[in-house]
């Protein structure tokens, strides 16, 4: 089966492609000729995955998939959430109103890994240290998927913590500053599979797995 998936991210194709299997190929629209962005101005990530999915379908009117993920810090009222893409390109006015609907598109230059990893660990040193739990967090993925024009969606969650300080060298995104519960290492230090084993995106994934498997 072919299935565009609606990312331009390879390390998220990766991951995809090792949980969904030999039985499914993934397609990302740059490879369809679409090398523009796909809009993500939702205030939510369901509204966000659905938005993507819906974007690419009415593009290729094919079986199309879409995620999006938020990393939700609870001392920091759920920040940097919907908008953990571009956290660091947030000014302090902003994040103040968070969420902010006037917020535009996200563009290539706003998403900086390293930057945003940078400011969410100075956000926390700033948190009222009498605050219980001040690194607890989870991520959040939300897949949706449209097939024969009918639109469903797939969520997996994974609590944690966030360190002290960056570790690891593998992965993408938050992942060298997220230790899920249970773990002593972060993401980062762990190998894809581990990742997959129990990261949101898997739990996700393999839902959306499950319901394929169903459709062939
Ligand atoms: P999006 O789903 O691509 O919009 O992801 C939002 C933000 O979360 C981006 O900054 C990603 O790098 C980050 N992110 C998404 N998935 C993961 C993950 O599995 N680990 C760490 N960071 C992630």
């Amino acid at each position: 089966m072919e299935l565009i998936f609606a990312t331009g991210n390879p390390n998220k194709l990766k991951e995809a492609s090792a949980i969904l299997g030999k039985n499914v190929t993934l397609i990302m629209p740059k490879k369809l000729g679409y090398k523009g962005e796909i809009p993500e101005t939702g205030l939510t990530i369901d509204d966000n995955s659905k938005m993507k999915c819906r974007f690419i379908w009415n593009k290729f009117n094919r079986t199309c998939f879409a995620d999006d993920t938020a990393l939700e810090v609870y001392s920091l009222g759920g920040a940097p959430g919907v908008y953990s893409a571009r956290y660091a390109s947030l000014d302090p006015p902003t994040l103040d109103l968070f969420p902010d609907p006037a917020i535009p598109a996200l563009s290539a230059a706003d998403h900086n890994d390293a930057a945003n990893r940078a400011k969410l660990l100075s956000e926390l040193y700033k948190v009222d240290k009498r605050k219980k739990n001040i690194r607890a967090a989870r991520f959040r993925t939300v897949i949706t998927l449209i097939h024969k024009g009918t639109l469903y969606t797939f969520e997996g969650k994974l609590e944690g913590t966030i360190a002290e300080k960056e570790s690891g060298l593998g992965g993408f995104g938050y992942d060298s500053i997220f230790i899920p519960e249970g773990c002593s290492c972060t993401f980062a230090e762990m190998s894809e599979t581990q990742k997959n084993a129990m990261s949101h995106r898997g739990i996700a994934m393999r839902k959306l797995a499950n319901f394929l498997s169903r459709l062939q």
